[in-house]
């Protein structure tokens, strides 16, 4: 079945226009929170397009994590965690990350890129989880390859390894949600990967547009997407002719029958992170991040409250 014979437009949620919520109704809106935790800069891959750069190479290991994670809860005890990076499974204390959250009774995720999801870990780890991401920008590897997602030796995961990992995962898991991420930018812009995700059991297709960002030395300006761009690939991935209206919001599109794609033009303020320092950070300004608490802290509630946070968006991106 192709993604044009079944792409329907679920839901339409305002991405860039809604308004910015006060510090009370944000203290309302504290149920049902997302917190990212980039446990580690690290990463085994190079792509051009990452914003994980926050400045520190230091590894908080895994009672400094408790205490975030137990702080979080505090605030917020109905809240579910995604652990990020860098690449988290290269961080020494992730297991004992993943399960702590987990014998909290709360849910627990994973994006990785899935170098190292090998057999074993799948077996020791999908129990655990939720739902784990793969960063996947495209199926050919040559664009892998120019967009920097491989190791030092050009080796990456490729068609065949991935589903194999997928199919370990549900052999493991079967509850344990299949999502795919895809950054686009002036590399992969010209593809088409529907095809290919809507074979694989993937239940949710993330499809964003690259963020800009400067951070020092690095800078991923020369690899930019306009919007236009960017609606252009979504066209042609979900097969959906979008509105102007809707080219502007946060939409999921159902694309197969076990597969919705989302289109997120822009994460900004939508995204709840703690940086690898262990920081509480803003990523709606100066195209770079600003730390607003420690979130190991007292004042991590502070923190939330001074956070550009536009409280609509985030729903639509975390509802169902
Ligand atoms: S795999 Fe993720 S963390 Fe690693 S370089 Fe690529 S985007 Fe950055």
């Amino acid at each position: 079945m192709t993604a044009q014979m079944t792409a329907q437009i679920l839901t339409a949620a305002p991405a860039v226009s809604a308004s910015r919520v006060s510090a009370g109704a944000q203290t309302a809106a504290m149920s049902g929170l997302k917190f990212n935790l980039h446990i580690i800069e690290t990463c085994n891959y190079s792509c051009r397009h990452c914003f994980a750069h926050f400045g520190s190479r230091r590894v908080l290991r895994f009672d400094h994590w408790k205490k975030i994670v137990d702080n979080c809860l505090r605030l917020a005890p109905d809240a579910s965690f995604n652990i990020a990076g860098g690449e988290p499974l290269m961080h020494p204390d992730f297991t004992a990350i993943a399960a702590y959250i987990h014998d909290q009774g709360r849910p627990v995720s994973v994006i990785s890129n899935g170098y190292r999801m090998t057999q074993d870990w799948i077996r020791r780890h999908a129990p655990l989880l939720s739902c784990i991401g793969l960063s996947i920008d495209s199926m050919e590897e040559d664009t892998l390859r120019r967009i920097g997602r491989c190791v030092r030796s050009g080796k990456l995961l490729d068609a065949a390894r991935l589903r194999e990992v997928l199919d370990t995962v549900k052999a493991v898991n079967s509850l344990c949600a299949i999502k795919i991420n895809t950054v686009v930018s002036a590399l992969n812009k010209h593809e088409n990967m529907a095809r290919d995700i809507v074979k694989m059991p993937v239940s949710r297709w993330k499809i964003f547009k690259m963020n800009l960002f400067r951070n020092g030395a690095f800078s991923n300006e020369d690899i930019v997407v306009s919007h236009q761009e960017y609606r252009d690939y979504a066209e042609r991935n979900t097969g959906i002719r979008l509105t102007d209206r809707e080219a502007d919001l946060s939409v999921r599109v159902r694309i197969s029958p076990d597969c919705e794609a989302v289109l997120e033009s822009d994460l900004n303020g939508a995204y709840l992170m703690i940086d690898a320092r262990g920081y509480l950070v803003d990523n709606t300004m100066n195209d770079n991040y600003v730390a607003v608490a420690d979130a190991a802290g007292k004042d991590l509630a502070a923190g939330l409250a001074r956070l550009n946070f536009n409280a609509e968006l985030y729903q639509s991106r975390y509802s169902a």
